[in-house]
This record gives structure tokens, C-alpha cells and sequence, in this order.
């Protein structure tokens, strides 16, 4: 099965109209990768390729951000045998710790597993609670990227993998958005 935009259209992850983005921009299209996960066996093949690609980093403990993070890490890990997966999860004051009672082994290897990544603020605060655990990330993968720059995460050194590279993806300021100019009605699809 193809792991690609059409593929993410089938299952309604892939919009096309006039969108508000959570940066404030606006966009054409829109990524809602809930509708790819909500079918365990639409998201297994995006998970089976992202998990080959992340094998060669030699960890078996998968990451994700709370909540869209969750079932990408879960269908990664669920392809390793002895796959282990942990979430983090957002403090009052925007950081993300380990919560429920997840432990890190000092130096554990992570990877850690995000849906979209775009401006990589999540991955960069998952980072952030696996190192405060004492872990240690080797890579980072996405089942798209839709970022329009290399993250932080990628100049200081992680490995990134993607699924599907989307990056060209465009996002205007509300200013110069050329759908405003049309008067075509803003939507918010994960409201
Ligand atoms: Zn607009």
C-alpha cells in the first residue's frame, strides 16, 4: 500500500480549502492524521516503513507527545518484538514530562515518534522530558513532515526520518493570504 498524499486523502488525513493553522497562518491544505490512525490497518503500513527506517538506530523504546504522538509511537513499537512505548505529556506551563509512572534506564536508547511534525515544538519538548529522565535520543520520525525549515532538533544533531516529506506545503500570514483575498470561509478542522 502506498504510504503517500493519496493515500492520506482515502482516509480523509489529507484536506484541501482554506485552513487556520495553529501558528496562525494560513493554509490550502491541511494534515488530520487522526483520520489515518482512527483505522489501525490504514496507519499499519505507515508504521511498518517508518519502523525499518528507524530500526537502524538500534532502539526498542518509542516516544510520542500526548496526544497525537500516542498511536504513531504505539504502531512503531508494536512492530519490534520487546518494543516498549512511553508517552509525555504537556505541563500547565507548556513543558512535557513523563507522567503515569514511565521510567527511563539511565542512557536508554529512544526514538522518538510524532504524527506531523511542522515547526517541531512538541518533538523539541518530548526531547527535553526524555533527557530529564536520563534517556538518550538517537532519532526522531514523523509520519509526515509539513515543516518548511529544518527543525532545531535536526541542527543539533538528531537523525530525523519521515514517512512523507510534505514540506512544501505552503502557509501564509492571515495578511497575505491569497484565500482571504477570495473571501472563502476560514475553518478550523480539529476543532
Ligand atoms: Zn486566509
Amino acid at each position: 500500500m502506498a504510504c503517500d498524499a493519496a493515500d492520506l486523502a482515502k482516509w480523509g488525513a489529507y484536506l484541501k480549502g482554506h485552513f487556520l493553522l495553529t501558528t496562525g497562518r494560513h493554509s490550502d491544505q491541511f494534515l488530520l492524521l487522526a483520520r489515518l490512525t482512527e483505522y489501525p490497518s490504514a496507519v499499519a503500513p505507515w508504521a511498518d516503513q517508518l519502523a525499518r527506517q528507524l530500526e537502524p538506530y538500534q532502539a526498542l523504546t518509542v516516544v510520542g507527545p500526548a496526544v497525537g504522538g500516542i498511536i504513531p509511537a504505539f504502531a512503531v513499537a508494536s512492530r519490534w518484538v520487546d518494543g516498549r512505548i512511553l508517552f509525555a505529556e504537556k505541563n500547565d506551563d507548556g513543558t512535557m514530562q513523563f507522567k503515569r509512572g514511565f521510567r527511563l534506564t539511565p542512557g536508554e536508547r529512544v526514538v522518538v515518534v510524532e504524527d506531523v511534525v511542522t515547526t517541531g515544538s512538541s518533538v523539541d519538548k518530548v526531547i527535553a522530558a526524555v533527557n530529564a529522565g536520563g534517556g538518550k535520543v538517537v532519532a526522531v520520525g514523523a509520519l509526515v513532515d509539513r515543516g518548511q525549515e529544518k527543525p532545531h532538533w535536526t541542527k543539533w544533531g538528531y537523525e530525523a526520518v519521515f514517512r512523507f516529506p510534505s514540506g512544501s506545503m505552503p502557509s501564509w500570514e492571515p495578511g497575505e493570504c491569497p484565500l482571504c483575498q477570495e473571501n472563502i470561509p476560514l475553518t478550523r478542522p480539529k476543532a
